[in-house]
């Protein structure tokens, strides 16, 4: 660890050097304009390939740069990002060369990581009719690893944390970008319009109607302001109990 904390040391140094009030800003809080989700390979450092410092970008990583709708860990990021920290772009970044999407597009069994692969796999079943055309093996992993993006930039449209923002005055905008290692260039797949609207038909949602009207749709009751609590309030509580102690004064007097 002696690396790791000499080289931490000269930053800070150096940090401080180049902005004395550098580390009590950040102190304050974040303001991150961008959510990034990308992959977990060490050849595709966030920060350094997007040129955003401390406090610029919210970042999630996992294999393969997926987003689950079970994956309560890119959710929860994905919420935080939207709702509080208010981020203005989000982007998904893939990456040409990936091992995830590389060991998806085998039939092998590479343990734990099956299930995760099996997302990637699902890309390729819906997009077989153009993966299986590309004859070139380099070519055919270079466009899985693009379509994955496009599907996952998709996945985040179809959450109900996007749904719900696209209603709002001010939603995030989606972004699906491929990083290549060999040259180091970011390409902006322009994942946008008709790709994410084409399918709003079957994924599009809207809040559920307040738990009232449901019940005044299944009851047929009229729903008012003065209606009953469904939890007794304090002074029918008090009601009830004196009901139940005359009563069993009653109940007392006949035995
Ligand atoms: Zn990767």
């Amino acid at each position: 660890m002696e690396p790791i904390l000499e080289n931490n040391r000269k930053w800070v140094d150096k940090q401080r050097a180049a902005d004395p009030q550098f580390f009590e800003r950040l102190a304050d809080g974040q303001k991150p304009r961008y959510l990034f989700i990308g992959c977990s390979d060490s050849r595709v450092p966030a920060s350094a390939i997007t040129g955003t410092g401390p406090g610029e970008m919210f970042v999630h990583r996992n294999i393969a740069n997926m987003v689950v709708h079970t994956d309560f860990n890119l959710l929860s990021v994905l919420q935080y990002a939207v709702e509080v920290l208010g981020v203005q772009d989000i982007m998904v970044v893939g990456h040409y060369g990936c091992g995830g999407v590389a060991a998806a597009a085998t039939n092998k069994q590479y343990g734990l990581i099956d299930g995760w692969l099996t997302n990637i796999r699902d890309v390729i079943r819906v997009h077989e009719t153009e993966f299986l055309r590309i004859k070139d093996e380099e070519q055919r992993l270079r466009r899985l690893v693009e379509l994955n993006v496009i599907e996952q930039v998709r996945n985040l449209a179809k959450t109900n944390i996007i749904q719900n923002a696209w209603k709002t005055a001010n939603p995030p905008r989606l972004h699906g970008l491929v990083y290549d290692i060999k040259e180091g260039l970011l390409k902006d797949l322009e994942v946008e319009g008709a790709q994410l609207t084409e399918l709003a038909h079957i994924y599009s949602t809207e809040i559920a109607a307040h738990a009232e009207k449901v019940l005044e749709e299944q009851v047929g009751q009229e729903v008012t302001e003065n209606r009953p609590s469904l939890l007794p309030s304090k002074e029918a509580a008090r009601e009830e109990k004196k009901a139940e102690k005359s009563e069993e004064k009653q109940l007392n007097k006949v035995s």
